[in-house]
C-alpha cells in the first residue's frame, strides 16, 4: 500500500466557550463517540475559554488530562465569540476545522456528513437550521427581518438561518486568518471569502444546559457590525435623503417668494417654521450618527491592536512574544 494513504487527515473541532461548565462534559461525551466512530481521521478538539467566570477552564484542563486529543486555549479575558473563533483558527492545526457551539445546540452527529462533503471537494460545509426550538417568536422574527434588510443592501450573499456551525477547509481557515479586522462579523466573512460551499440541513436543538450569552443589546450591536462592516449603503442613503429634502426645501422657498410677491407678507407661519427646523435638525443628527458609526469603526481599525491575548495554550503559559515580531 502507498505510504501516503496511511497518513490520516487531522480534523480540528473548534469550540468557543464562555461560562459553559454545565455542558462541557456532556459535549465531550458526544464528541468522543463521534471521534471513536470515525477512526479514519485524527482529531484535535480545541476548546477556547473566552474568559469564563466559572469552572470552564478547570473542566477543560481535566478533559485534557484524560484525553490528549483535547487542546485548550485560555484567552486573557472575555473578548466575545467572534474573537474567540479567530483565536481558535489561529491555533488550530487541522486540515479542516469544524466550528461548533459548546451548548450542544449544534449536534456533533452532523460531523460525519460534513466530512463526507469535504472529501467530495467542498471547502465550506455549513449547517442550515430547519427549525429553531427553544427560541422565542420575537427572536425568530427579528432575526428574519434583519437578514432581509442586510441582504438587500450588501452585494455578497448572506446565508440565512446559518450560524457558525460549519466545516472549513484549511484554505478557508487561512483566508479567514488573513483578515485581521477587529470589528469582526464572521458570518459575513464566511461568504466574503468565497470558495466551494455546501449546505446541509438540521434541526437546531435547545441549549443542553446553562444560559444563552446573548441579550438584545449584544444582538443589536452585532447587527450594526454586520451592516457597517459589509456596506457603506447607509452613507449613500443619507446623501440621497439629504438631496430629496433640500429639493423639497427649494421648491417651498420658491412658493414662499411667489406668494410674498403676489399676495404681500404673510406673518403667521410660526408652526410651519418650527416643524421644518425640527425635522431638518432631526435628519441632520441621524446622519451625523451614521457618519460617526463609520468613523468610529475606522478609529478602531487604525489603532491596529492585536485581536486578543492568550493566557495559556494547553498547559504552557503564553507570553505573546510572537506579537513583537
Ligand atoms: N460564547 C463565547 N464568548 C461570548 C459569548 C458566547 O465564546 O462572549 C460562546 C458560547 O459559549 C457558545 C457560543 O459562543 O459556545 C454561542 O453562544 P450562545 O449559546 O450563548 O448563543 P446562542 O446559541 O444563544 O445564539
Ligand atoms: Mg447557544
Amino acid at each position: 500500500m502507498d505510504i501516503e494513504n496511511k497518513v490520516k487527515k487531522l480534523v480540528t473541532i473548534l469550540v468557543p466557550a464562555y461560562n459553559e461548565e454545565d455542558v462541557l462534559n456532556m459535549l465531550y461525551e458526544r464528541l468522543r463517540t463521534i471521534m471513536d466512530e470515525n477512526s479514519n481521521y485524527d482529531f484535535e478538539v480545541l476548546l477556547v475559554n473566552d474568559g469564563s467566570k466559572d469552572n470552564t477552564l478547570k473542566i477543560m484542563q481535566n478533559l485534557r488530562a484524560i484525553d490528549q486529543r483535547i487542546c485548550y486555549l485560555n484567552l486573557s479575558r472575555n473578548y466575545g465569540k467572534e474573537t474567540a473563533m479567530i483565536a481558535g483558527l489561529d491555533y488550530s492545526k487541522g486540515d479542516c476545522v469544524i466550528i461548533i457551539d459548546a451548548d450542544l445546540q449544534d449536534p456533533p452527529e452532523l460531523i460525519p456528513e460534513m466530512l463526507k462533503y469535504w472529501e467530495e471537494g467542498y471547502d465550506d460545509v455549513y449547517a442550515k437550521r430547519k427549525s429553531r426550538s427553544g427560541e422565542s417568536f420575537l427572536k425568530k422574527f427579528t432575526s428574519k427581518m434583519y437578514y432581509k434588510i442586510l441582504q438587500s443592501v450588501t452585494n455578497i450573499e448572506i446565508q440565512k438561518d446559518t450560524g457558525d456551525f460549519r466545516l472549513l477547509d484549511r484554505r478557508c481557515v487561512e483566508a479567514l486568518r488573513s483578515i485581521r479586522e477587529s470589528q469582526r462579523y464572521t458570518k459575513g466573512l464566511f461568504s466574503w471569502i468565497g470558495y466551494n460551499k455546501k449546505e446541509i440541513l438540521f434541526d437546531r436543538d435547545p441549549r443542553a444546559a446553562g444560559k444563552t450569552k446573548w441579550n438584545y443589546g449584544k444582538l443589536i450591536n452585532l447587527s450594526f457590525d454586520g451592516l457597517t462592516s459589509f456596506t457603506t449603503a447607509p452613507l449613500r442613503w443619507s446623501a440621497i435623503i439629504g438631496i430629496l429634502v433640500s429639493l423639497a426645501g427649494f421648491i417651498y422657498m420658491l412658493v414662499i417668494i411667489l406668494k410674498t410677491l403676489f399676495y404681500g407678507v404673510d406673518v403667521p407661519g410660526y408652526s410651519s417654521t418650527m416643524v421644518i427646523i425640527l425635522f431638518l435638525g432631526g435628519i441632520q443628527l441621524i446622519f451625523l450618527g451614521v457618519i460617526g458609526e463609520y468613523l468610529g469603526r475606522t478609529f478602531y481599525e487604525t489603532k491596529g491592536r492585536p485581536l486578543y491575548f492568550i493566557e495559556r495554550y494547553n498547559d504552557e503559559k503564553e507570553t505573546n512574544k510572537h506579537l513583537n515580531k
